[in-house]
């Protein structure tokens, strides 16, 4: 039973029972249909609305988003509870988030437990409130606060809730504080007042969106809607909001988003079987990497073991993690206190690997270099119990041999982290040829103890994120020499949604990253492969490594990039000594060929096993390297836009530049059978 009624004392308590997180479903809504029939036809003086277990209602059914509506659709429940022939009173045991807040606010009175959450988060996934959210709550709070709530998709806890004025009172009971309350003659919501107009809300919101959602329609859509709150009466306001909830529900963003919380989901629920549990950790190198992953596990309870070089590097990581502990502190989040405590705690450093604890796995996070990280682990072989995991944090280097010689190799695997890791959700789980199943769901395990978004990927070049990182900049690269400019390309690739573009990026994180990468891959003097010498250029000549140097893609001052003559005088040079014509690119030609070029590594990744599905690499696109969540990474985007459409392109590239491009077999496959990537 979903819903339930019980009527004592001349009050029906109607409780929604839909383990786990009793969501909206079909089987709810016509519960609750029953139950206000139910609670009608008694002779009740009130009717009491809550949830059963944790939860009062955590939103809508992820199961029917793609599904037709069907009746009873939730804004006629939610009228029916606004104008029910007697009050009913929402007890809020735990979090009313989406539908589940919009069936509290049409009660007459909201009381919630200190724990509940509260929020209107549609817009995360592309939509807005569907059931009177965007007209119930600015007639509670006024429109300033509705409009942050709903056009962000910020949830709050029940003392902010209070202090907005989206419930009446919290407390530890709540059924039993709504049926002591002492009743009185109330307004229902819809009929209070229409809020104050607000223009300097409504204008910062707008600031906020472009901020912190740029590109998405969704919180513009819901900043509409508040609004008009304030200008429209109730039921014009309500078909307005509807009308726009179902307009965006089949909507391209609403699809990615969808698509990104699915995918999302299913990488989280990866760590919870098997597996053995970590409670002590060995990181080898203390620099950005380490000292963030040894943070991380410190931060999870795990005892951590810091393995340097010498006495000097051992200092350099001691400082590295102070600093994390220290940013907490600036942040809020710990005391100064608690941090050093945790640090005594949890720390201890080494030089080298004599008194290492006997620990159950062990990171290492030293250079990215083969001969550095074989030498690490054969020391580590013979510190560690032979059941000790032995992960290493390479970003490119092959996994198998860095693994080579030890005792156990089944215990091996790659744990690529990004940067910060302590930040990042990001985690590529790289599965060795001898890895065992019992080390990967050991690691699994771990990674959702960190709560990490784990994706399974197979030993090759990069792996998943940084091969495509690779392929990326070598077709921007192409444009380059071809005709386009760093400036242009990276103006292309955000206005396309990324966070920054693939020029700006380097410029960031370094220059000599890169340059290191295509010297070990041998590109200057690789057979059938179309190399580009101008980034190499750049590093050799000019010395300008990005931001730490004051130069690099872009000239840097005072905080301000600007396009650097002498690197467009290299980009000339060169596309005069290959002997191309430059020719004027569009933004959108840019953007096709880059985007193209992801969705290209993204089939072979595919067809190569590296991947296990379509989904896990738009994961790694989106967490690992900022591409537009709401365009749901290249592989969604690629079945957007339609596969038959990419083959097309992929065609057309190779015919002019064979070199660089050519047509996948699978994806050849994919077109033949009408399929789409989340069907491969
Ligand atoms: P880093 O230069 O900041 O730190 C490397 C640290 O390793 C230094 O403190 C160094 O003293 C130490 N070290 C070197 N050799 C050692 C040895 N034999 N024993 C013990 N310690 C040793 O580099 P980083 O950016 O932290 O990168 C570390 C690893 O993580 C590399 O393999 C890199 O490819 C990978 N990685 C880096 C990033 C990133 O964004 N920086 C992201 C993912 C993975």
């Amino acid at each position: 039973m979903s819903v339930s009624v019980r009527i004592d004392d001349r009050i029906a308590l109607i409780t929604i029972d839909n383990p786990p997180v009793n969501v909206t479903s079909h089987a709810v809504r016509e519960g609750l249909m029953a139950a206000l029939d139910e609670a009608g036809a008694a002779d009740v003086g009130r009717v009491i609305l809550t949830g059963a277990g944790k939860t009062f209602v955590a939103g809508a059914d992820a199961r029917e988003f793609s599904a037709p509506p069907r009746e009873p659709h939730l804004p006629d429940i939610v009228a029916r509870i606004e104008r029910f022939p007697v009050p009913v009173i929402a007890a809020i045991n735990g979090a009313a988030l989406g539908g589940g807040l919009e069936l509290a606010l049409a009660c007459r009175w909201r009381i919630a437990a200190p724990a509940a959450t509260l929020g209107l988060p549609e817009v995360t996934l592309g939509v807005v409130p569907g059931a009177g959210g965007t007209q119930r709550l600015p007639r509670l709070t006024g429109l300033p606060a509705a409009l942050s709530l709903i056009s962000e998709g910020r949830i709050v806890a029940a003392a902010e809730a209070l202090r907005l004025g989206v419930i009446d009172a919290v407390d530890a009971d709540p059924v039993a504080a709504a049926r002591a309350l002492a009743l009185t003659d109330r307004p229902a919501t819809g009929d209070l007042p229409a809020p104050a107009a607000a223009d300097a809300a409504i204008e910062a919101a707008h600031r906020q969106a472009a901020k912190r959602m740029p590109g998405q329609t969704a919180p513009l859509e819901a900043i509409e809607l508040v609004a008009a709150a304030a200008r429209l009466p109730l039921a014009e306001g309500l078909a307005l909001e509807r009308q726009t909830f179902l307009n965006l529900k089949t909507s391209d963003q609403a699809a990615a988003l969808r698509h990104v919380f699915f995918a999302e989901r299913a990488a989280a629920g990866r760590g919870r079987e098997g597996g053995a549990d970590i409670r002590s950790a060995v990181v080898v190198g203390g620099g950005t990497m380490g000292s963030s992953i040894a943070y991380a596990l410190a931060g999870i309870g795990i005892d951590v073991a810091l393995v340097e070089t010498d006495a000097a590097a051992v200092e350099r990581a001691r400082a590295n993690v102070t600093k994390l502990y220290d940013d907490a502190v600036r942040r809020g989040k710990s005391t100064p206190e608690a941090a050093a405590a945790d640090r005594e705690a949890r720390f201890t450093f080494h030089a080298g690997y004599d008194a290492l604890p006997a620990a159950d796995i062990a990171i290492e996070a030293a250079f990215e270099d083969l001969d550095v990280k074989r030498r690490i682990f054969s020391a580590l072989d013979p510190a560690l119990p032979e059941t000790a995991v032995l992960a290493t944090n390479t970003s490119y280097l092959d996994v198998n041999r860095i693994a080579e010689g030890i005792r156990n190799p089944g215990r091996f695997l790659g744990l690529h982290f990004f940067s910060p890791a302590h930040v990042m959700k990001l985690l590529e789980v790289v599965k060795a040829r001898e890895t065992a199943p019992e080390t990967l769901a050991t690691a699994l395990r771990l990674a959702a103890r960190l709560k990490k978004i784990p994706v399974l990927a197979g030993v090759c070049d990069g792996f998943i994120g940084n091969r495509i990182l690779t392929r990326y900049r070598q077709t921007t690269d192409i444009l380059l020499i071809e005709g386009a400019t760093p400036w242009q390309i990276d103006a292309a690739m955000r206005g396309f949604g990324m966070a920054m573009g693939p020029y700006e990026v380097q410029d960031l994180s370094g220059l000599d990253i890169a340059y290191a990468n295509r010297k070990r891959l041998g590109w200057k003097t690789k057979k059938d492969f179309r190399y580009i010498p101008i980034a190499d250029r750049v590093v050799e000549e000019t010395g300008r490594l990005g931001r730490k140097t004051g130069a690099g893609w872009y000239d840097h001052a005072e905080g301000q990039a600007s396009p650097s003559a002498l690197v467009g005088r290299i980009v000339e040079e060169e596309s005069a000594r290959a002997g191309i014509a430059r020719r004027s690119f569009t933004d959108e030609e840019i953007v096709d060929r880059a985007v193209t070029a992801m969705i290209e590594e993204g089939f072979r990744i595919l067809e190569e096993g590296i991947a296990e599905k379509a989904s896990d690499i738009d994961l790694v696109l989106v967490h690992g390297y900022a591409f537009p969540r709401w365009r749901g990474g290249p592989m969604h985007h690629a079945g957007r836009i339609g596969l038959a459409e990419i083959e097309r392109r992929l065609a057309a590239f190779a015919a002019a530049d064979p070199l660089s491009w050519s047509v996948p077999s699978l994806l050849r496959r994919a077109v033949e059978e009408g399929r789409d990537p989340d069907g491969l």
